[in-house]
């Protein structure tokens, strides 16, 4: 695998020719029972009611990126190439094989945020990594590739193309207005009340006012932090309140999809050397973390247009009223 960047759009894309077709669902679960015990184990967070682990990280059994050797980086004519050095993990969010997000203790939520912020701390100590992503994908028509409750995590040497777009605008913003645009938006959905879904403690659920798919929501802390992990790990006490509106959010989504992308978007790594320091220089003013959850309602494909401009058919204030009608 190798990645190269697109010249015009300045993305980077993954290729290969060895790609390995999915192999067909496994009858034994990799991530719990023996056959777990011979998984490459990262980190692990001590078990809760006598258990071995509550939630812990392992190595990709496919990992796209792998850990080892320098990015050998250069131009070949116009074009730019480097080697998929990196990480690519599957975080194991519960031991129990049916211990969703959405149908675990707030506690268990909890570890599992806590080894996330874990993860993302431990390898930004990385300088060749400028980013770490958190994902999971949930249901067929998200992709999901294991049984068992799981999400996944890819540290890269470039900042995906979104987080990127997000961080320019951050730092624009916060340059003509010296405010984070992300606090400025919680600050006005909350005023206006027509598509804030819920609030518990220092974090707020809502639907953002030009969602690229209908029922996208996010959720963020109100009070101003760029970085996920710093708020995972100083401010232990506060993920009870983050973990129960993650549960509550995702039971609410759960009743009209069983398919969906959930992406965390935190700061990109600002120890690294290079010139990207005094590029992103108010970052911690300007930029603030984030979860995005993006349902999959659509049976069919979608059509070309709606892939270069995102369309709802159903609006956020609409929506929003549908996702707070549930009873959980
Ligand atoms: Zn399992
Ligand atoms: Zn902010
Ligand atoms: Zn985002």
């Amino acid at each position: 695998m190798e990645l190269r960047k697109d010249p015009i759009t300045r993305s980077w894309v993954i290729i290969g020719d060895d790609v390995v077709e999915p192999a067909p669902r496994a009858q034994v679960c990799a991530f719990c029972g023996p056959a777990s015990e011979s998984a490459h184990v990262i980190a692990t967070l001590p078990g809760q009611d006598g258990g071995p682990w509550s939630a812990r990280s392992v190595v990709h059994p496919h990992a796209l990126y792998h850990i080892e050797g320098e990015t050998g980086r250069r131009g070949e004519g116009l074009y730019d190439r480097m080697r998929a050095v990196g990480a690519h993990e599957v975080l194991v969010e519960n031991p129990r094989h049916d211990g969703q997000l959405w149908t675990a203790t707030e506690a268990e939520v909890e570890s599992f945020v806590r080894l996330a912020a874990l993860r993302i701390q431990d390898l930004k100590r990385d300088s060749r990594l400028k980013y770490v992503s958190i994902f999971k994908n949930q249901g067929e028509r998200a992709g999901q590739e294991f049984d068992h409750p799981t999400s996944q995590l890819t540290a890269t040497t470039f900042v995906p193309r979104r987080v990127l777009y997000e961080l320019r605008a951050g730092r624009d913003y916060f340059e003509s207005k010296e405010r984070c645009v992300f606090c400025d938006i919680i600050a006005q959905e909350e005023r206006q009340n027509v598509r804030m879904l819920e609030m518990r403690g220092d974090y707020i659920a809502f639907l953002p006012y030009a969602p690229r798919v209908p029922y996208e929501t996010w959720i963020l802390p109100r009070t101003h932090e760029a970085s996920f992990e710093r708020t995972g790990l100083s401010r232990v006490g506060n993920l009870t309140d983050l973990a129960a509106l993650l549960r509550r959010t995702l039971q609410r989504i759960l009743t009209l999809t069983e398919s969906f992308h959930l992406v965390l978007h935190t700061s990109p790594n600002s120890l690294h050397p290079s010139e990207a320091l005094g590029y992103w220089k108010t970052l911690d003013e300007d930029y603030h973390w984030h979860i995005e959850i993006l349902p999959i309602l659509e049976a069919k494909a979608r059509s070309y247009t709606f892939k270069e401009t995102y369309y709802s058919p159903v609006t956020s204030e609409t929506a929003v009223k549908r996702l707070r009608e549930v009873k959980i």
